[in-house]
């Protein structure tokens, strides 16, 4: 056995936990050592047991005079000790823990740790914790500070502690310092050797402290320079031929002209940007990050309108079908007067092609996907089957749904494409440059002009009724549509969920909104059934649109001016302005409503800054301050890492971390114990997506 060495292999015992383990994300031995504690309990205040006093905690060790199981009734038991050193004996009581006497048994020495309580004049101990003492063994659940980790069913602090000590005192030894001297003497961190020992069992929580900072910086150090490396190998491909923006200014100005509206000053600027890069002979990797509504579409059509006139081919990839779907109209309608063939490719439409040029023959499907010029769809565009000719730009919207790791396959794809990444994760600048260090940055940060705010309101329990009022009168005079999202912020929905929203729906369709059209739109209806709804919706067949959160995404209704979510609590505050995004996308005033049944004064304060902040990154800001980052960056699979140790909301650290990567790269070979480390770390990330 040793660091690298996964779990299912690593021993009968850990086989059989193998599964709960995973759950906690230890799939190799090494992994439980970065499981860190989330606090540790304080239990090294160690007392003679005649000196214990009421109400403290403390350690106390003895030797166990006696141990016996006692039966209550069926199903109850308790289990009673004396422990006894030179200046006393105290009384210890657990419950329900009927294997104790078969791990403590008369004679042993132990060490038990809790809160001493008084009962009949006597000092005792309820449910403490224990632990046999052997001669040559320290205490590792008692007498210490304690480090208390996440646990999952049958998955014990406890156990882990166990584990994790018994793991660190065998494989220290192989342990490297792999951080280079300079950098480890510059920022006064400690060694890795003693971060590990020390974040798990540290003797004070200074120490502690310092473990803690030296394994953040470790942890945001290598998803620099993972960064770093990707940029490198990226540019280090060459464009066949860097497309030519000079030849074409008339047309990209026809076409700039022919909008029905003037770009906005951030919008102009990141289409230089983009330009610039796609004239260039390395290809583009670029992130286009704007809040709802700021217009990236139009951006990503104007790059894609650029390859076209150079004769290259366009992917768009839209992480949902409804998104690809709606893409595949507008860009359409942008595109198609000026001659560009555009097509759809989504799992379960086959092909929808918009075509002018009425290419002779096209009976052979794949070969008008192969052939357009713009191709649009969900990840179906990436399949294996399609092999473009002349594919000469990628964008990717919304990325943040998809995983880091597609680039990998889009290089594979064409011969070096450009990439255009879009996102409206209002990500701040500093967390962007490290998450995605390799990646150009182009902000788009400014709303399109005349753009009136979305009024918000907190709506409390009380209100509801004439709320609703509200909302009938603003549909009859002002032929207002509405969104009403219903409150599930699963992921994926399942049917609980579905029912749930159906419920809602026959009851607002019965009881409150009788005289108006209502449809209802969730995840797993037929794509073809989601878009014939949406479709109604925006051809204001209906009046309201009841919805799980999966129009959260994208979509864009002009039309639509009033949002109200349910149990708005339950979504982070970013999530929520992503919501009231799909309003307010037209020169009409837009509502949004926010539904709250919470008492809670915390979560008010919480939503009632949706009144007034109307800047996503500021939203983004504080819910990182309010709930941490997990919230707001998603999960893994999302292609953002989990951080276990350090936190995106350390500017300072990630500042840092930043300086002494970029100094040291791309030089690594002088490095090679931090070349294999970072070798070892990618590996495993590149694997699933
Ligand atoms: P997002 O950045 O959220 O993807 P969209 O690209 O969907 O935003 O654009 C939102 C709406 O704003 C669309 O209806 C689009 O036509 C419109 N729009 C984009 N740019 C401008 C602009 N410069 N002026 C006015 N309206 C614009
Ligand atoms: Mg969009």
């Amino acid at each position: 056995m040793n660091l690298e060495t996964p779990i299912k292999e690593a021993g009968i015992i850990f086989k059989k936990y193998a599964s709960r383990l995973e759950k906690l994300g230890i799939k190799k031995i090494s992994d439980f050592l970065y499981h860190v504690p989330f606090r540790y309990e304080d239990y090294s205040l160690v007392s003679k047991i005649g000196n214990v006093q009421s109400g403290e905690i403390v350690t106390i060790k003895g030797e166990v005079t006696e141990i016996k199981n006692e039966y209550t009734r069926r199903w109850k038991s308790l289990q009673k000790a004396k422990v006894a050193d030179e200046t006393g004996e105290i009384d210890i009581i657990w419950f329900n823990q009927p294997f104790v006497p078969k791990i403590i048994k008369k004679g042993d020495m132990v060490s038990l740790a809790g809160k001493v309580d008084w009962f009949k004049n006597k000092a005792i101990l309820r449910s403490p914790q224990y632990e046999v003492l052997f001669s040559e063994s320290e205490p590792i659940h008692t007498a210490r500070l304690v480090p208390i980790y996440n646990e999952t069913r049958g998955v014990s602090s406890k156990w882990l502690r166990r584990q994790i000590n018994k793991i660190i005192k065998e494989q220290i030894q192989f342990m490297n310092e792999y951080i280079p001297d300079s950098i480890i003497k510059k920022t006064g961190l400690i060694g890795f050797k003693p971060a590990i020992e020390q974040i798990h069992f540290p003797k004070s929580l200074a120490e502690a402290e310092k473990a803690r900072a030296r394994l953040a910086f470790d942890e945001l150090f290598f998803l620099q320079l993972a960064a770093l490396f990707r940029r490198s190998q990226w540019k280090n491909n060459f464009v066949r031929n860097p497309f030519s923006i000079s030849k074409y200014m008339k047309s990209i100005e026809d076409f700039l002209e022919n909008l029905p509206f003037e770009l906005t000053n951030s919008q102009k600027k990141s289409v230089k940007e983009i330009f610039t890069d796609l004239a260039s002979k390395k290809p583009m990797n670029r992130l286009l990050e704007g809040d709802v509504g700021s217009g990236k579409t139009v951006v990503a059509s104007i790059a894609m309108f650029l390859a076209y006139l150079n004769g290259f081919q366009s992917v768009f990839m839209a992480p949902t079908e409804i998104l690809a779907n709606q893409h595949f109209d507008t860009i359409s309608q942008l595109l198609k007067p000026f001659g560009v063939t555009v097509a759809l490719k989504t799992g379960s439409i086959k092909h929808k092609v918009s075509s002018i040029k009425q290419k002779n023959n096209i009976h052979n499907t794949e070969y008008s996907i192969q052939n357009t010029d713009i191709l649009i769809g969900t990840h179906a565009v990436l399949s294996d089957k399609i092999n473009y000719q002349n594919l000469g730009l990628v964008v990717i919207d919304e990325q943040q749904r998809f995983g880091v790791e597609q680039r990998g396959v889009i290089r594979q794809k064409g011969k070096n494409p450009h990439l255009l990444t879009m996102t409206a994760t209002p990500i701040p600048r500093t967390v962007a440059l490290t998450l995605y260090g390799d990646l150009d940055l182009s902000f788009l940060d400014e709303v399109p002009v005349g753009r009136k705010t979305v009024k918000t309101w907190l709506v409390p329990k009380e209100k509801r009724e004439d709320a609703y009022k509200w909302i009938t009168k603003q549909i009859m005079e002002n032929c207002g549509q509405v969104f009403i999202i219903c409150p599930f912020i699963e992921e994926s929905e399942t049917m609980i969920t579905v029912k749930a929203a159906k419920k809602e729906f026959e009851r607002l369709k019965k009881e409150v909104f009788s005289k108006q059209k209502l449809e209802l739109l969730h995840g797993k209806l037929k794509s073809k059934e989601k878009n014939i709804i949406l479709e109604n919706f925006r051809s204001g067949k209906n009046d309201i649109l009841v919805a799980t959160p999966i129009v959260e995404v994208g979509i864009d209704i002009p039309n639509a001016t009033i949002m109200l979510i349910e149990a708005s609590e339950r979504f982070g505050l970013s999530q929520l302005h992503q919501l009231r995004g799909r309003v307010g996308r037209s020169d009409k005033q837009s509502y949004c409503l926010l539904f709250t049944e919470s008492q809670n004064p915390k979560t008010i304060e919480r939503l009632k800054s949706l009144e007034s902040i109307f800047v996503g990154a500021q939203l983004a800001e504080l819910d990182l301050r309010l709930r941490g980052p997990g919230e707001i960056y998603g999960t893994a699979q999302h292609g953002v890492p989990m951080l276990k140790v350090a936190s995106f909301s350390d500017f300072s650290l990630i500042e840092k971390v930043k300086k002494e990567a970029e100094k040291i790269f791309p030089n690594l070979s002088k490095y090679p114990k931090l070349l294999e480390k970072l070798k070892s770390i990618s590996a495993q990330r590149v694997s699933p997506d």
